[in-house]
């Protein structure tokens, strides 16, 4: 079959839910039996989200093969429950830095480098790699930003070249745009939609369909006044009011007939009737009255909480895994250092102390993991969480007064948590880190074997630092029990605490591989410990 195309663009603000609809349509479709891919566009200049702050960018998602991409990735991961590759993200940085090595390099054979044909040219080749590398049926493709933005032009150029190439009945243009209200008369407002429609217009390109968001009801009538103003189609406005649960997102789609209007204007037929009914069970269970299990999140961009984005959905998994309704407090590590936030650690049925870098913060990290060691609390650490689990246990129970990883304190006499030695010759700080899928071998009648349940598993690294084995012999002697190695037993992949109701921590980030309908043991162990504490 042809390769379809669904091109999605954001109109008036960012931030209206592009990614999640686009992930949410996906899953619709492949309920209907057709193999998806996705990918997205990030119009920024950076070659990858890697070495951006999350305040900027919020959580950097990592792929199975190491790309370090956008958080929507994650969203078509949850949604979709498909593992994507590098080809899935790419951004203007990427396009721009092979274009120019190519033009160093002479491969223009003295042309004039342009953005139409050579940077259109270059996006386009890296738009065709992914149903090069998938096969798929129907690729998902997501422009980052908002229509009318400088950045995103070529983008759409693109786009607009493409369609002539794969057939205009083979694309659909899918524009998702925000509806603002006036406050004093509550009345919703299509003018900017209308505004950034008619920008979309300018460059060649007309929506097929429209998905119209806003926090409140919309009106039948309002959806005909923008068919009729932006020229589409009275049954391709889609009026999508804010869900209450994420998770309720691709239920509601369903009900506007959003996947059947799809197939329709592809000219594709379902294969397969969509079984909705695990997604309608798993919101139902969601909107339950359950008990509330409380856990304080140890951070550092805790202002942002989209820079923890896959820590708190692995959390709603395991708390629905659980029954359990989850609370986060979000805690500023930097706080607990001046004693400020202590009040809101000792209330919480648990402490997660998540991935970060940099010494800002650390100490406060430590701070935690010392409390939930010494009070029976349960904690999880993810990478750097896992890191300060260490430290702290070689402080003070080995006693080792100035333990801190060279991360921190580079002439610290105990590095605890140390660079591996393939990792000290490096200066570039884009992409060199331990990155991607790895095997981990984990020791049998431990807590994260009994977690997991199988012998090995494979996850998802982000981290340049290890634990030192210099230490290792006398870390077990007290207590500390390294229950998941490299299938070489070099690396310490998970550690935990044996007299603990459950302290575990994993060099690993288990965040990236927890799904709605799969939640993640690690996660899911946590929430369990909490919720017996809790004592519900
Ligand atoms: N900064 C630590 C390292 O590089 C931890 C990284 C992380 O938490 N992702 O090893």
């Amino acid at each position: 079959m042809t390769t379809k195309y669904l091109f999605f663009t954001g109109g008036v603000v960012s931030s209206v839910g592009k990614g999640v609809t686009a992930a949410a349509t996906g899953l619709l479709l492949k309920e209907r039996g057709f193999k998806v891919a996705v990918q997205k566009l990030d119009p920024y200049i950076n070659v990858d989200p890697g070495t951006m702050s999350p305040y900027q960018h919020g959580e950097v998602y990592v792929l199975d093969d190491g790309a370090e991409t956008d958080l929507d990735l994650g969203h078509y991961e949850r949604f979709i429950d498909i593992r994507l590759s590098r080809v899935s993200n790419f951004t203007t940085g990427q396009v721009y830095a092979e274009t120019i090595a190519k033009e160093r390099r002479g491969d223009y054979l003295g042309g004039t480098i342009q953005v139409i044909p050579h940077i259109t040219n270059e996006i386009k080749r890296r738009i065709g790699l992914v149903e090069k590398e998938t096969g798929a049926e129907i690729v998902i493709l997501e422009v980052g930003g908002t229509v009318g933005d400088i950045e995103s032009q070529p983008f759409l150029e693109a786009l607009r070249q493409l369609r002539n190439e794969v057939g205009r009945e083979n694309c659909l243009f899918v524009h998702v745009t925000w509806l603002p209200v006036i406050g004093a008369t509550g009345e919703i407002k299509t003018k900017p939609t209308q505004h950034s429609v008619a920008a979309l217009r300018s460059i060649g390109i007309s929506p097929n369909v429209i998905i119209a968001r806003a926090d409140q009801d919309i009106e039948r009538s309002l959806c005909d006044k923008i068919a009729l103003f932006c020229d589409v189609e009275k049954d391709a406005v889609i009026p999508m009011k804010t869900a209450s649960v994420l998770y309720e997102v691709p239920l509601l789609l369903e009900e506007l007939g959003v996947g059947e209007l799809m197939l329709n204007k592809l000219g594709l037929k379902a294969t397969l009737e969509p079984d909705m009914r695990p997604w309608r069970k798993l919101v139902d269970e969601v909107k339950k009255e359950k008990p509330t299990v409380n856990v304080a999140l140890v951070g550092k961009y805790v202002e942002l909480q989209d820079a923890y984005m896959s820590v708190r959905e692995a959390l709603k998994h395991a708390a629905l895994a659980n029954s359990v309704e989850m609370s986060i407090s979000w805690v500023h590590s930097a706080d607990l250092e001046k004693d400020k936030g202590w009040d809101v650690v000792k209330r919480a049925d648990a402490v997660l102390v998540p991935g970060g870098f940099g010494s800002r913060g650390v100490e406060g990290k430590i701070l935690a993991a010392r409390y939930a060691r010494e009070n029976n609390v349960p904690y999880l650490g993810l990478c750097l969480g896992m890191q300060t689990m260490c430290i702290e246990f070689a402080r003070n129970v080995l006693d080792h007064e100035d333990a801190n990883s060279s991360e921190f304190d580079r002439s610290t006499e105990h590095p605890v948590i140390d660079l591996m030695l393939d990792q000290r010759s490096i200066t570039d700080m884009g992409g060199t880190m331990r990155l991607g899928l790895y095997p981990c071998l984990l020791q049998p009648e431990t807590k994260a074997a009994n977690a997991y349940a199988v012998p090995s598993v494979e996850e998802r690294h982000r981290h340049r630092f290890e634990f030192n084995n210099a230490y290792r012999t006398e870390f077990e002697k007290h207590g500390m029990v390294f229950s998941g190695l490299s299938p070489d037993g070099r690396l310490v992949e998970i550690a935990e605490l044996k007299d603990h109701p459950y302290m575990v921590a994993s060099q690993f980030h288990p965040e990236f591989l927890s799904r709605p309908m799969k939640p993640h043991p690690l996660f899911v162990g946590l929430i369990k410990a909490a919720k017996e504490k809790a004592g519900k």
